[in-house]
């Protein structure tokens, strides 16, 4: 590790929207963030899982897609030059003996004198069914997410899962791709009522078929080339479905990873915060987003915007000692640096 440190007011961990909106929310009140993040672009979840997606509950805006919420918190915080260290994972965070906490990388250190921890369900990766030989085709014919629709136009796909993103996706791509063969363990879909409606409606009309009750059994192809993907029911019957393509949605792993290690009381995966400031149960570490918990806690976008203006209010007197902090509208005081 490289120990040459360097120093921040506040280290936020994890880039997703609560992270983006953490940095304005400190910013306004003078403190400077260096912001770390895993995946080597910002957005979390938003950019990762769901970026052509809209979203219908962001305050201001009746739609937006995932993408470009992230790209307006981008330009919002931007002012504030946050420090971005993206593709780095956060593995430690100590409290140094004069106060304040060092946040190690593999490759870095930083001190800051808080921290807010943003990191939604942690270390997420997709849970991948097991089929032997899948590596080999991941990223060119199987898929875990869709990050662009058109990528899939006339191609066949074999879609799995039972949940909203299966068959939300089934939804959506049946109007781009070749044919659509949707593959679930169950004849009942677990999504939400009107899009299985919707789902049963394109299959009467024979724009999806619906493989049910099957489940995944093998890959055929020359990896990465996909040529079939081979099914099974539960009486010991295969069939093969020749796809270009398998997307499979059996959820994201909720993997603490190392936030588990860093001492921080937890409940049921997730960072107990006190709620009106956010913090954890160290004093100067706080958590927002998917990742804090507290009675009646929603587990939403715009929830964790208000918990990141809660954070950096109770941040600011950890940095500014005996300085008096006056609330103060944005319409009042403008965007510094703007
Ligand atoms: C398909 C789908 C649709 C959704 N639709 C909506 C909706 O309509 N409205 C709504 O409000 N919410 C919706 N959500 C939920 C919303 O996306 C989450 O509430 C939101 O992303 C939480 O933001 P966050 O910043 O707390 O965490 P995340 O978006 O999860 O970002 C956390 C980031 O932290 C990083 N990280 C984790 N651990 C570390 C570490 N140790 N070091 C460095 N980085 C780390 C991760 O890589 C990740 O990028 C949806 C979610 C999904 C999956």
């Amino acid at each position: 590790m490289n120990d040459v440190s360097q120093r921040t007011d506040v280290a936020i961990i994890g880039a997703g929207p609560v992270g983006l909106f953490a940095v304005f929310e400190c910013g306004m009140l003078g403190l400077r963030c260096t912001v770390f993040d895993a995946l080597d672009r910002a957005g979390g979840q938003c950019a990762a899982l769901y970026p052509e997606k809209p979203i219908y509950d962001i305050p201001g805006y009746p739609r937006i897609e995932a993408a470009a919420l992230i790209e307006r918190l981008e330009e919002q915080a931007a002012p504030f030059a946050p420090v971005y260290r993206l593709g780095h994972t956060v593995e430690r965070v100590a409290a140094r003996p004069g106060g304040g906490f060092r946040v190690e990388t593999a490759e870095a250190a930083v001190d800051a004198r808080a921290v807010i921890v943003a990191a939604g369900v942690g270390a997420f990766g997709p849970n991948r069914p097991p089929l032997s030989g899948i590596e080999a085709f991941e990223g060119e014919s199987v898929f875990y997410l869709v990050t662009r629709r058109e990528a899939f136009r006339g191609r066949r796909i074999v879609i799995a899962g039972g949940g909203d993103s299966a068959v939300d996706w089934a939804l959506s791509l049946a109007e781009v791709t070749d044919r659509v063969m949707m593959v679930h363990r169950r004849a009942k879909f677990r999504a939400a009522p009107d899009s299985v409606a919707r789902l049963e409606r394109l299959a009467a009309e024979g724009r999806i078929e619906l493989v049910t009750p099957f489940q995944l059994h093998a890959l055929e192809g020359t990896a990465p080339r996909l040529d079939a993907v081979i099914v099974a029911d539960f009486d010991g019957g295969t069939r093969r479905l020749e796809a270009d393509a398998l997307l499979a949605f059996f959820g994201l792993s909720q993997n603490l990873g190392p936030i588990a290690d860093w001492g921080l009381a937890l409940e049921r995966h997730q960072v107990a915060v006190e709620p009106s400031t956010c913090m954890s149960s160290t004093q100067g570490i706080f958590a927002i987003g998917d990742i804090a918990s507290y009675p009646g806690k929603l587990k939403l976008i715009l929830t964790g915007f208000a918990e990141a203006a809660l954070a950096a209010h109770a941040i600011f007197p950890l940095v500014h000692p005996g300085e008096a902090l006056h609330f103060e509208y944005s319409t009042t005081k403008g965007v510094p640096g703007r």
